[in-house]
């Protein structure tokens, strides 16, 4: 893991060094995604959709443009983000007559429309997801992938008959995260946020957030419970068993390019970073070690275990550029390859394959065992998500009184504001809220000194 003072500077040179992004294009907070981030990218869209296939959502793609009446609609709404959108006002040289919203998140468009696609009970659960980009006028310090103003963006919409139904789809998506973020060896925290920083219009909101080697805390994705707090204002009724017409309960869960930085933050180190198998774009690296007189003897092994990796359903890559052994091994742990093999006259001599993973561990392989790469990354991938696990609960301390620590911060808390704000302020911390599982305290308020009914989180955040 890169030091704490290190890294700022790290995160920024990494993200273009690994070819992920190009920081050059003259709109701030928006990068150009190069092929490779890209890539990673969207094997991460791909476990995504396969999470949403598994849990019965539907993938919708709705425009870009919002009319300012649908903005409207939601006034509590509008106040969360009229100072962060970007309106277009022109068509050609003419005003347009009215305004259009580039989305900041999709509630007001989809809900403008669940109004007309829901008409009776037999329409409910209606479980929706888009993979989209959104525009967000961010005022503070732009850093790639991590506060850009055009989001690569994952939002799942619910609507459901009762509230009963609509808590049944949090803790679904609750399992939908745990899932999702171990196969990209990422361990987080999952938090009520407090009702000062819930999601403008929720009824409540849920943070889960890793913590990178800057000690501060990102939010990767976040859950919230609407109620009816937006079926009303959009009109989105059904027709219950009984004939009446009842308001829906909806939910939604959002995730971002955010995760990506998440990953390059907690895996790097000094060579790059390092990517978890499920999404690296090349999972396995050949590089050949060419001796006089047995190139072609060597290029023809690597071919052959080029073909025997990808049948295992592996994307493998031989790397036949004319340069160094050594500068393609630092080229490829740049970039994150989980696993490289070398191949030289000795291997193919001693019947091997030499193999290192990214995260430094070197072994020979009998050739006829080849099909062991396949352990050798799942072994890989769980070293990753170990080590990300202990830097995280080393740097969670769980205090009676405010003192003064660095990662994340518990403290018992009597669950007034005044109390929270207090803490905030004395920590320079913000509150990422309640732990969920709910978790007992018996502890008096660190600030009021009042019984305490639950602890508070703190943390340094991006
Ligand atoms: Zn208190």
């Amino acid at each position: 893991m890169i030091d704490r003072e290190k890294f700022d500077e790290w995160y920024n040179e990494i993200v273009e060094e690994a070819e992920l992004c190009d920081k050059r294009y003259p709109v701030k907070g928006m990068n150009i995604w190069k092929p490779y981030g890209w890539k990673i990218m969207q094997n991460i869209d791909a476990i995504i959709r396969e999470e949403m296939e598994r849990t019965g959502h539907d993938e919708v793609y709705f425009p870009l443009l919002i009319p300012e009446g649908y903005f409207k609609k939601e006034e509590e709404h509008i106040k969360g983000f009229s100072s962060e959108v970007y309106w277009v006002t022109h068509a050609g040289k003419n005003e347009l007559e009215e305004r259009l919203v580039l989305r900041p998140t999709s509630e007001t468009a989809l809900y403008s429309i669940f109004s007309l696609w829901i008409r009776s009970h037999a329409d409910l659960p209606l479980k929706t997801f888009q993979i989209v980009n959104t525009f967000r006028y961010e005022t503070k310090m732009t850093k790639a992938f991590i506060r850009v103003r055009e989001i690569h963006f994952f939002e799942a919409h619910t609507c459901h008959e009762d509230f009963e139904d609509a808590e049944r789809q949090i803790k679904e998506d609750l399992e939908i995260a745990e899932r999702f973020f171990k196969k990209l060896c990422l361990p987080y925290v999952t938090s009520k946020r407090p009702d000062w920083d819930k999601f403008a219009g929720a009824y409540y909101s849920i943070g889960l957030d890793v913590l990178m080697p800057s000690m501060k805390t990102l939010q990767v994705a976040s859950i919230h419970q609407y109620k009816q707090n937006f079926s009303i204002p959009f009109n989105i009724k059904y027709e219950g068993k009984d004939g009446k017409h009842y308001y829906c309960h909806q939910t939604t869960y959002g995730m971002s390019e955010r995760v990506l930085g998440a990953i390059i933050g907690v895996h790097g180190d000094e060579k790059g970073i390092k990517l978890p198998s499920s999404i690296a774009p090349i999972k396995v690296v050949i590089i050949p070690i060419i001796f006089k007189g047995w190139e072609e003897k060597i290029m023809e092994e690597c071919r052959k275990v080029k073909k025997e990796i990808e049948a295992m359903g592996l994307s493998c890559h031989i790397d036949d550029r004319d340069k160094t052994p050594g500068n393609k091994f630092y080229d490829w742990e740049l970039k994150g390859v989980p696993l490289r093999i070398e191949i030289g006259p000795k291997d193919i001599e001693n019947n091997v394959v030499r193999i290192a993973t990214r995260d430094g561990i070197k072994k020979r392989i009998a050739r006829e065992e080849i099909e062991k790469i396949k352990d050798e990354l799942k072994e890989y991938d769980e070293r990753l998500y170990q080590r990300a696990k202990e830097f995280l609960e080393k740097n969670i301390h769980v205090l009676n009184k405010l003192e003064d620590k660095e990662g994340i911060v518990e403290l018992p808390w009597c669950g007034k504001e005044e109390c929270g704000k207090k803490m905030e302020e004395e920590l320079e911390m913000k509150s990422l809220g309640t732990p969920l599982p709910e978790k007992e305290c018996n502890e008096k308020c660190a600030i009021c000194g009042g019984a305490a009914l639950t602890w508070l989180r703190l943390a340094k955040t991006y």
